[in-house]
C-alpha cells in the first residue's frame, strides 16, 4: 500500500477579530491509497479547515502536505488530484443535474456528447437515472447529495473530500446514504477523506479515524481500537459512552490512575473480579438496551450501565438496589497524564 495524502506539521492560523485564532494545530498524517479516513471531532476543533488545506482553499500557515508523494502546500484547489462535496451541495440552481453533473469535464473542454454520455454514466452509478433534466430545486435532499456525489466524481479524482455530507439529511436516509457511500468507495477503489462529528456515523463507515481536539489530533486508530483502546480521557468519553475514574474514584473500585469501562461490560449480578453493590437513580430506555446510572455503594462513583432488554436476570427499577460485576479485560488503563481533570 502507498501513501495517497500525507500532511506533516500542518497548522493553520486565522485572525478573527485582532487576535490569532489557531483553527489546525501541528496535524500531521497519513492516509493510506484506497482507504476510507475520517476525521472525527467537536465543532469548531478544526476539521474543515484541515480538509480545506488539503483540497486547496485555505493554504497552511506552515507544514507540508503531499498527496501522492507530490508536494501541493501551495498549489490551487484545481490542480490537485482531488475534489470535495461540500455539506451545502453547491450545485447551480439554473444548470440541469446532467449539466451539473458534467461541470468539471466542461470546464476542461471535454464536448457536450461525450461528457452529456459521461454525466448519465454518473447518474446511473448514484442510482438517479432518470433525473438528468432537471434542476436541482426539483429534487429531495437525498437526491442533491448524490448529484453532488456524482459531480464531484467526474473528473476520476484519486482522492474524495467530503465534508459532513450526510449533514443535511434525516435519520433513516442518512444510515442509507452510509451504506451506499461505503460500498461506493470500495467499487471504485478511491481514497475518501471524510469529515464528520457524528461518531455513529465514523465508526460504522471507516477503515481509520483521527480524533480532532482543539485542532489537534489526539488518536488516530481504527474505529474497533478507538472505542476499546482509547487513549486519551477526551477520546474515551467522545467516542461512545465511558464510565472514566481517576484518582480517588478510580481508587475506591480498586484501581489506580485513569481507567476506563463501557456501560455494556458491566452485568447484573455477581462476579469473579469486582462486584458492587449500588442504587439505579435513573433508567432510560432505548430499545435494545436499558440505560442506568448506578450510585455505587459506600462510594462517591457513579456508573452508567447498559443491561440488555432481553436480560435474563430482573432489571432493578429507578430507586432499587442492585449487583453489578465486570471482568478485568473491561477494564482499560489510559496512561495519557493529560487525562488527570
Ligand atoms: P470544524 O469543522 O471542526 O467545526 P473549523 O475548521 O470550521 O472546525 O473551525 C476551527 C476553528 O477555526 C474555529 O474556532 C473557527 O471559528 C475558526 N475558523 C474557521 N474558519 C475561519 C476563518 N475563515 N476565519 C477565522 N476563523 C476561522
Ligand atoms: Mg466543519
Amino acid at each position: 500500500m502507498s501513501v495517497a495524502v500525507s500532511l506533516e506539521e500542518v497548522s493553520c492560523v486565522f485572525s478573527s477579530a485582532g487576535r490569532a485564532v489557531r483553527a489546525v494545530d501541528g496535524v500531521s498524517l497519513q492516509v493510506q491509497e484506497g482507504e476510507f479516513f475520517t476525521l472525527l471531532g467537536p465543532s469548531g476543533s478544526g476539521k474543515t479547515t484541515c480538509l480545506r488545506m488539503i483540497g486547496g482553499f485555505t493554504l497552511p500557515s506552515a507544514g507540508r502536505i503531499c498527496i501522492h508523494g507530490q508536494d501541493v502546500s501551495q498549489l490551487a484547489p484545481y490542480a490537485r488530484p482531488v475534489n470535495t462535496v461540500f455539506q451545502d451541495y453547491a450545485l447551480f440552481p439554473h444548470m440541469t443535474i446532467a449539466d451539473n453533473v458534467a461541470y468539471g469535464l466542461m470546464v476542461r473542454g471535454v464536448a457536450k456528447t461525450q461528457r452529456q454520455a459521461r454525466a448519465q454514466q454518473l447518474l446511473e452509478l448514484v442510482q438517479l437515472p432518470d433525473v438528468g433534466q432537471r434542476k436541482p430545486g426539483q429534487l429531495s435532499g437525498g437526491q442533491r447529495q448524490r448529484v453532488a456525489l456524482a459531480r464531484a466524481l467526474i473528473n476520476q479524482p484519486k482522492v474524495l473530500l467530503l465534508d459532513e455530507p450526510l449533514g443535511a439529511l434525516d435519520l433513516k436516509l442518512r444510515e442509507q446514504m452510509q451504506t451506499e457511500l461505503k460500498s461506493l468507495q470500495r467499487k471504485l477503489g478511491i481514497t475518501f477523506i471524510f469529515v464528520t462529528h457524528d461518531q455513529h456515523e465514523a465508526l460504522s463507515m471507516s477503515d481509520r479515524i483521527g480524533i480532532f481536539n482543539q485542532g489537534k489530533i489526539e488518536q488516530i486508530a481504527t474505529p474497533s481500537d478507538l472505542y476499546s483502546r482509547p487513549s486519551t480521557r477526551f477520546v474515551a468519553e467522545f467516542v461512545g459512552t465511558a464510565n472514566v475514574l481517576h484518582g480517588a474514584a478510580a481508587r475506591d473500585l480498586g484501581y489506580e490512575g485513569t481507567v476506563m469501562l463501557r456501560p455494556e461490560m458491566i452485568r447484573l449480578g455477581m462476579g469473579s473480579h469486582r462486584s458492587v453493590q449500588g442504587t439505579v437513580q435513573d433508567r432510560q430506555y432505548f430499545g435494545s438496551f436499558w440505560r442506568l446510572q448506578v450510585a455505587v455503594q459506600n462510594s462517591a462513583v457513579e456508573l452508567t450501565v447498559d443491561v440488555e432488554s432481553t436480560s435474563a436476570q430482573p432489571i432493578p427499577q429507578s430507586g432499587e438496589a442492585g449487583t453489578f460485576h465486570w471482568s478485568a479485560s473491561a477494564v482499560h488503563t489510559i496512561a495519557d497524564a493529560a487525562s488527570a481533570p
